[in-house]
């Protein structure tokens, strides 16, 4: 049996001067206790403990090339050696952001900032000053980072009932803390209906500024966007004269080098990117029309970060676009073969087992969930889960030396081999056995 014991008494260390204890309020909530790192290498994280675990949960998404991987590393000591930031410009910039709008299909220009929160702050900004309009609509299970302006917590059924109506008091603030008056201006409504979307649309277009959607739901199921649900906002959008932003945090970079947009051949007028962009490293980015850019153009819209574009989150964004895209972008097909074969593994063992469950996947990623429920593809069914049992299984899954997220999100990076798959399949196996 794995012991935690290093790991405890560091975070009791951490507790004393580090507020929370992690870094990241999220963190806190790994079961039996958020671990510490002494070393990661490919899939493969070392704790302060000496357990091993293969790694799935990949820092949240950024880590798209695995830990320290040698050709990233390379080109982010390289870059380090002529200096980390200057408050100038530099080369890197304008070739970061030649490459993304080469390979982002709605990105004639592009900025740059250091984190997805960010990236949507001035996304939301753009779209007010572009369309002098304020209000924003955003979905149920949606996250967009944690800024006042757009982070509400999961409403309850009655708080979704009020939402379609778009009734202020439906938009629950996310945290203790934040000004209710900061949520006036959003209309949170659910995600996936296509006839809810057009008449909260149509009802408020006057004051609609924008609509800020995940491409697919990563955050809550990996749900797909039903077959012409992005359209439908497409076309809604551009006929109300609204700012339709897709939230491609988590999936740019990870569904193809064009991200959702690209794979789906839609096009917003803004996309965020992050994550997966900097392969670990602080940099996220806002792609869209030089129509809207030219606020920022012309310094009537401010965007604003001293470390935004530096030198090591420019090479990091160029380390990744340059190795993801080698050989024709194969190892999006080597990412995605292999997430196949695993959840097809997962669904075998649920059969196997006699266990209810359902795994949403595409591309690299896939939510997996414990659920009296045949397919899940709304966030009402999504609330139905049993988190309760999938956070028992996270942790019995440590404990064989798979490291997974509590809430049932797993990422395949490009170094995930077959042989790491079949050892995850084993130890799954080995923990339904004990979670019956
Ligand atoms: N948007 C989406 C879709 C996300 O999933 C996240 C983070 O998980 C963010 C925005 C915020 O990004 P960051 O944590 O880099 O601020």
């Amino acid at each position: 049996m794995p012991t935690y014991d290093k790991s405890r008494a560091k975070l009791a260390e951490a507790k004393q001067v580090l507020a929370g204890g992690v870094a990241s309020t999220l963190r806190g909530s790994m079961k039996p206790t958020p671990l510490y790192v002494e070393s990661a290498s490919g899939v493969i994280v070392k704790d302060v403990d000496g357990n091993e675990y293969i790694d799935y949960q990949l820092a949240y998404g950024p880590l798209i090339l695995g830990h320290a991987h040698a050709g990233f590393n390379e080109r982010i000591a390289n870059a380090m050696a002529k200096g980390i930031t200057y408050g100038l410009q530099h080369d890197g910039e304008i070739e970061l952001a030649r490459r993304l709008t080469e390979v982002l299909p709605c990105a004639d220009k592009v900025v740059l900032s250091g984190s997805g929160t960010e990236a949507v702050m001035l996304a939301l900004r753009l779209s007010r000053a572009y369309t002098g309009k304020r209000k924003v609509v955003r979905f149920h299970g949606h996250y967009h980072g944690w800024s006042d302006s757009i982070f509400t917590s999961f409403p309850s059924p009655d708080m979704m009932q009020k939402a379609t109506s778009a009734a202020a008091d439906s938009v629950p603030p996310g945290t203790k803390g934040q000004s209710e008056l900061s949520l006036q201006d959003v209309i949170l409504l659910p995600w996936n209906e296509p006839e809810a979307l057009e008449a909260a649309l149509r009802a408020n277009a006057s004051d609609i500024a924008a609509v800020i959607s995940e491409p697919v739901m990563c955050n809550s199921g990996c749900i797909l966007p039903k077959p012409g649900y992005l359209e439908k906002i497409r076309e809604l959008t551009r006929e109300l004269g609204i700012v339709f932003i897709m939230d491609e945090v988590i999936t740019g970079f990870r569904l193809g080098a064009g991200g959702a947009h690209g794979r789906f051949g839609i096009t917003p007028d803004l996309v965020t990117v992050g994550k997966a962009l900097g392969g670990g490293i602080a940099v996220s980015a806002v792609g869209g029309s030089k129509e809207i850019f030219e606020l920022i153009d012309t310094e009537q819209v401010s965007h604003l970060g001293t470390l935004n574009g530096n030198g090591v989150a420019t090479a990091a964004g160029l380390a990744v676009l340059e190795l993801m895209t080698e050989n024709d972008g194969a190892v999006y097909g080597t990412m995605e073969d292999n997430a196949l074969k695993l959840v097809g593994g997962i669904r075998s063992l649920f059969a196997k087992h006699d266990i209810r469950g359902v795994v949403n996947q595409i591309g690299p990623v896939f939510h997996f969930m414990f659920i009296d429920e045949d397919e899940v593809n709304h966030f009402d069914t999504f609330q139905k889960r049993d988190s309760g049992k999938y956070a028992k299984f996270a942790q019995l899954m440590l404990e064989e030396g798979v490291l997974v997220r509590p809430n049932g999100l797993w990422y395949i990076s490009a170094v995930h081999e077959s042989s790491h798959i079949d050892a995850t399949l084993q130890a799954i196996d080995r923990v339904f056995v004990r979670l019956a």
